[in-house]
């Protein structure tokens, strides 16, 4: 199945890469909810999160996990949330979010607008800690 993702993936379309390995890549979400707001998506595409085997799941949150502190250590925040939603692209993915206060990872709220030299910033401030 190809997917906006795969073509991240693949190079096809321009992505802020923050890490990647074999089998999970890890990207700035484009609209997101905060600095440091990060997708972690198997490279190969399933698109219910709950249809992957359970090997590349475990796998997948481990590699979410070096993601996750690496956000920790690169944006000031309380925790980095975890929210997997997946109503928008057919392509699973974690969403990591850095937050202070629940209302920081409301789906409802408006996005940030960075620009794109700011989205490559953080990108390069979190992948130098992975
Ligand atoms: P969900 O499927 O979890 O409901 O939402 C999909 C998420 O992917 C959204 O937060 C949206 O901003 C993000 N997204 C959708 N298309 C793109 C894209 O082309 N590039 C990036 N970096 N993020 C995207």
């Amino acid at each position: 199945m190809e997917t906006i993702f795969t073509k991240i993936i693949k190079g096809e379309i321009p992505s802020y890469k923050v890490a990647e390995n074999d089998d999970f890549y890890a990207f700035l979400d484009i609209n997101p909810l905060a600095e440091g707001h990060t997708l972690v998506v198997p490279k190969q595409a399933v698109d219910y999160v709950f249809d992957i085997d359970d090997q590349t799941l475990g796998n997948m949150m481990i590699f979410a996990k070096k993601v996750a502190i690496a956000i920790k250590k690169t944006i000031p925040c309380k925790r980095v949330g975890v929210a997997i939603i997946g109503l928008e692209v057919p392509h699973a993915h974690i969403h990591l979010v850095p937050i202070n206060e629940i209302q920081d990872i409301s789906f409802q709220k408006e996005k940030l607008k960075l620009s794109s030299e700011r989205f490559a910033e953080i990108a390069e401030m979190i992948g130098g800690e992975v």
